[in-house]
């Protein structure tokens, strides 16, 4: 891909994504995905989906390549929480909206069951902080 970093070597998500930290484990991946646990989980389940490529964030999102990749994203970690026992009646997905990103690897939260969340990650995890991912695809197409 020409000059574009795709890695960047203090990130700690490209450091997991390439098994050179032990903060977390990589738990399933593919070619450009990889998916992994929430260092400090909202409810039973709690995955993080990311691009291997560092991307920063869903509002540096501009392309139809990226509105492609949010999609992946989502079919990647709703596919693997119904592999492991959730289902998407109770289950929260998406991404904080900047400036409440706290890693500035683009990232999506899949967190399970909802109905288990605590007031404390209820809040984290509200509308304005926490957004949809339609929410960023439409964010995208206006940009296009
Ligand atoms: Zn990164
Ligand atoms: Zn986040």
């Amino acid at each position: 891909m020409g000059n574009r970093t795709s890695k960047e070597s203090n990130c700690i998500f490209c450091n997991i994504a390439q098994k050179e930290q032990g903060s977390s484990k990589v738990l399933a991946e593919n070619e450009s995905l990889a998916l992994f646990n929430d260092i400090n989980p909202a409810s039973k389940q709690h995955y993080l989906i990311i691009p291997k490529e560092h991307l920063v964030s869903p509002k540096t999102l501009d392309s139809e390549e990226h509105v492609e990749l949010v999609n992946e994203m989502v079919k990647y970690g709703t596919d693997y929480l119904k592999e492991h026992g959730g289902d998407e009646s109770d289950m929260k997905i998406g991404f904080h909206w900047p400036p409440f990103t706290t890693v500035n690897h683009l990232h999506l939260h899949v967190i399970y069951p909802v109905s288990e969340m605590s007031i404390l990650f209820r809040i984290m995890y509200s509308d304005k902080i926490f957004v949809t991912p339609d929410y960023v695809i439409n964010s995208i197409k206006a940009k296009m």
